[in-house]
């Protein structure tokens, strides 16, 4: 063996392997209920587009399980890269005999990983090949931070906007400008974006709303006697550029005998603080949204975002070794879908006017497969007079939006996304229904792009214009 040789086997076996840390490490007992049969690999989308084992689930939890036990390190490119690449869509645990929790364990795992690259002080894996523990300093220069460009995204999207309801209704509003001021008309003509390598992203910015859902305390009254009271939870991105799918959530509670209370204080759910490893994040808006809902007296706390509505119901998990786990557990247990909440009651159908249109569903991945809601959705959609359903080929697999997945993983996210509008396209249906703003932007983007004259809709905007069609006919 050369001198050469003989030095570079040294400084590998001289480098730690840096072992989970004891704050939100990934629960050993759910990484060794997988008994690795394999059920779960016919669900996963990136399994299904590579291939690749270690890009599965049960690949993904032998890497978790590998760093558990010391046998490789955070810092393994392999682990970080795979951790990265799953899109948190569920659809493995869904089907999983064993029970295994995979979305507590990968974003465990993921808020290890930001921890680390964070500069948080790190330890040294029980096993190590080195033999030598090295103290905290050396631990920490192990793992390169992330580049500048994503410390510093990351800083704006989950530190500010995400954090600060004014912030984020400011930077709705440029944006709104800038696509009405013939800004973006510009952007897109000049070649400006595709030289910023950013035309796929900014083709997912969608239309914003001129007016925003603001919760201020507002009380919307029952249409009629009043049956339930409940409260909705307005969030970041559906109460600017959703606002008019808000709109539409609560004139359709409203036609179901429900008086509905916009609180003030509320703000964004922290779905994708924890979905992208920032926990703490996660936590302080958790305890937000407890503190502006608690007290109320309703009947549910309504959510017309599917991957708002799995966070919020996990809230009581996200604190569960804080002094705040009663509390959130009260909060998550008020928590409905709307879907779930309108097809648990007697739905109005008496009021449903004709709507003659072909509808196709893609489930949401937190609707499906985090919140197991798949036949409410098509029990509204079946409701509304005139409505033809016709069921698309994978519906509920993942459309490859997944929060910043398209900023992250562009390629996976591009292919997952072509993949369902070919199998939305393929049932001829002039309407895409779906029920979270991720999906909507995703299946947008892409239509956009081909050029296709087929609308991205939300189920409760379908039901609203029913509604509001046989209003419309009473009157003439
Ligand atoms: S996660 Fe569940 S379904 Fe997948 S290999 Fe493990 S035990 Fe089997
Ligand atoms: S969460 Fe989705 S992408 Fe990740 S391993 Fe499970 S099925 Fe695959």
């Amino acid at each position: 063996m050369s001198a050469q040789t003989l030095n570079s086997t040294r400084q590998v076996s001289d480098i730690p392997l840096i072992g989970f840390s004891d704050k939100d490490k990934p629960s050993s007992d759910i990484i060794n209920s997988c008994v690795h049969c394999g059920l779960c690999l016919s669900s996963c989308p990136t399994y299904r587009e590579t291939g690749l084992e270690m890009s599965s689930p049960r690949g993904r939890i032998y890497l978790m399980k590998a760093v558990d036990e010391g046998r490789i390190g955070l810092n393994s490119e392999v682990f970080q890269e795979q951790m990265s690449q799953c899109l948190n869509c569920r659809a493995c645990e869904a089907v999983c005999p064993s029970g295994v929790q995979y979305g507590a364990i990968l974003e465990a795992s993921r808020t290890q990983i930001e921890q680390a690259k964070s500069g948080a002080l790190l330890q040294a894996a029980p096993r190590t090949t080195g033999g030598e523990q090295l103290g905290m300093d050396q631990l920490r220069a192990k793992i390169p931070p992330h580049p500048l460009w994503r410390r510093a995204l990351q800083g704006v999207v989950f530190g500010l906007l995400f954090k600060r309801m004014g912030v984020f209704r400011v930077f709705s509003k440029a944006m709104g400008l800038y696509q009405r001021s013939g800004g973006q008309w510009f952007a897109r003509k000049s070649g400006i974006l595709k030289l910023l390598k950013m035309q796929d992203t900014e083709m997912m910015l969608p239309p914003i709303s001129t007016h925003f859902t603001i919760p201020k305390g507002q009380i919307f009254p029952a249409a009629g006697q009043r049956r339930y009271t409940v409260a909705l939870v307005s969030g970041c991105i559906m109460s600017t550029a959703f606002a008019d799918v808000h709109n539409a959530t609560i004139r359709v509670l409203q036609k179901n005998g429900c008086e509905v209370m916009l609180p003030p204080d509320q703000g964004c759910c922290g779905a994708l603080h924890v979905h992208g490893g920032d926990m703490d994040g996660g936590r302080e808006l958790a305890r937000r949204n407890i503190v502006a809902f608690e007290g109320l007296g309703v009947d549910a706390i309504i959510v017309n975002a599917a991957g708002c509505g799995s966070t919020l119901k996990e809230y009581g998990h996200m604190l569960y070794n804080t002094a705040w786990r009663k509390r959130a557990e009260a909060f998550s247990a008020k928590i409905k879908d709307v879907h779930e909440f309108l097809a648990g009651i007697e739905l109005n159908r008496a009021d449903l006017g004709a709507l003659p249109i072909s509808v196709t569903y893609q489930e949401p991945c937190h609707l499906a497969h985090a919140q197991r809601i798949t036949t409410q959705p098509r029990t509204l959609l079946s409701a509304i007079p005139g409505l033809e359903l016709r069921e698309m080929h994978e519906s509920a697999l993942c459309c490859g939006s997944a929060g910043i997945y398209n900023i992250t993983q562009p390629d996976m996210a591009a292919h997952l996304g072509a993949r369902k509008v070919n199998n939305a396209l393929a049932t001829g249906a002039k309407v895409i229904a779906t029920g979270n703003p991720g999906c909507a932007l995703q299946l947008a983007g892409q239509l956009q792009r081909r050029g296709e004259d087929v609308q991205v809709r939300y189920i409760v905007e379908l039901l609203d214009e029913a509604y509001r069609n046989a209003s419309a006919s009473a009157r003439r």
